[in-house]
């Protein structure tokens, strides 16, 4: 089966006794045992419930991986990831990357005795240097938040499996529709599904896929024993929106071609961070690795703090806030809202200027979108 149809079918084929078209939300936490000892398959929702199989079941299928485990976050997610380790562990993770992520390296974790280091993420000879023999996780996002920038995913997964680490991909950016880092050597997918699985801002929720057994066997332990995981009624929203995946991320792509392209010729703005522009430095590695270049711009302002508060002031579309990969547009100032993890001078070094705006492009009109950028514009 092809992507599209995967999206609407995996693991949601109608329901066994009532032929019920949509996955039923199994609002239940216990299940009847038929005698001591006889489950009928499920016990706990905890440990397993049939939404959130049928959701797991998708997401795998989607990756094109074995494996699908849900919870009930994207940060819930990372989180399994890491309890692969043990102090003394090292991980290796990209720049630039989701201040969240950061956060629970550098606050939860670090202190626990686990190590980390943060080579520039498109520079795939100092990711390998980095490299040490007690390195067991190489962490990545590509496209990175908030710069968009491209990590190369084959060469970083031979350099983790030369060093006997893993690969872990969040891939929540590209979404599966256009990349798949599993077909790329990839160990680990990472998906805040809040974003564009969902697609609605209307759930929060996270997902690990594996194709190795025994990765899955692990993960699923801590799943139940640690416990973050998501409701059904959640599941359901997920399952709901992984159906228009595809018509989605075409629409949200084709907008943001036109919002970038529309933001590269104007004066006032100094730069603009999209891989589908040429210009892009990795413009032909995400041509290589990705089937499209997804819903997200980054872009900075020709000016300081004072020209963003009056341009985010003027936007009438756009609305102001955190996350992304919804159906309306949003509009974010990172290093206040998602990078406010980040220590000033870190976001700096980062290249996280305080001119930098992000763009979580909707499926609205396209026309509308730029109207509305060029009317607040007009105003700087
Ligand atoms: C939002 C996000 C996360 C965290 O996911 P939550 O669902 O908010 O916990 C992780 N990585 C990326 C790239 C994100 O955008």
């Amino acid at each position: 089966m092809r992507f599209e149809t995967i999206a609407i079918h995996a693991g949601q084929a109608p329901d066994t006794t009532t032929g019920a078209v949509t996955v039923p939300v199994y609002q239940t936490s216990t299940f009847q045992q038929d005698g001591i000892g006889r489950p009928r398959g499920y016990e706990y929702s905890r440990t397993g419930n049939p939404t959130r199989a049928a959701l797991e079941t998708a997401l795998a299928a989607l990756e094109n991986g074995r494996h699908g485990l849900a919870f009930a976050s994207g940060v819930a997610a990372t989180t399994a990831v890491l309890s692969l380790l043990k102090p003394g562990d090292h991980v290796v993770a990209g720049d630039d990357l989701y201040g969240g992520t950061y956060r629970l390296f550098e606050r939860v974790y670090r202190p626990l005795g686990m190590e980390f280091n943060y080579p520039p993420t498109t520079d795939a000879n100092a990711m390998a240097d980095a490299l040490r023999p007690e390195t067991r996780l190489v962490w990545i996002e590509t496209p990175t938040n908030p710069l968009l920038r491209i990590a190369d995913i084959r060469r970083m997964a031979e350099a983790a499996h030369a060093a006997g680490a893993w690969l872990a991909v969040d891939n929540t950016f590209a979404s599966p529709y256009l990349q798949r880092p599993l077909e790329l050597g990839a160990d680990l997918v990472v998906h805040s599904c809040t974003k564009y699985l969902g697609g609605h801002s209307d759930l929060v929720g996270g997902a690990v896929i594996v194709n190795d057994d025994e990765l899955h066997r692990k993960l699923r332990f801590y799943q139940n024993a640690a416990g973050a995981v998501p409701g059904p009624w959640d599941c359901w929203l997920t399952l709901r929106g992984i159906k228009t995946l595809a018509v989605r991320m075409r629409a949200h792509e084709r907008n943001a071609r036109a919002v970038a392209e529309f933001l590269a010729s104007h004066p006032v703005v100094e730069r603009v961070h999209y891989p589908g522009l040429p210009d892009h430095p990795q413009h032909e590695l995400a041509r290589r690795q990705m089937s499209g270049f997804g819903g997200m711009i980054s872009f900075e302002l020709r000016g300081g703090f004072e020209m963003v508060e009056r341009f985010v002031a003027g936007l009438r579309l756009f609305i102001l806030a955190e996350s992304l990969g919804g159906v309306e547009s949003l509009v974010c100032y990172p290093p206040q809202m998602t990078h406010a993890a980040f220590p000033p001078s870190e976001r700096r070094r980062r290249g996280i200027g305080d001119n930098l705006l992000r763009l979580s492009v909707g499926i609205e009109d396209p026309e509308d979108l730029v109207d509305d950028l060029r009317q607040a514009l007009a105003n700087l």
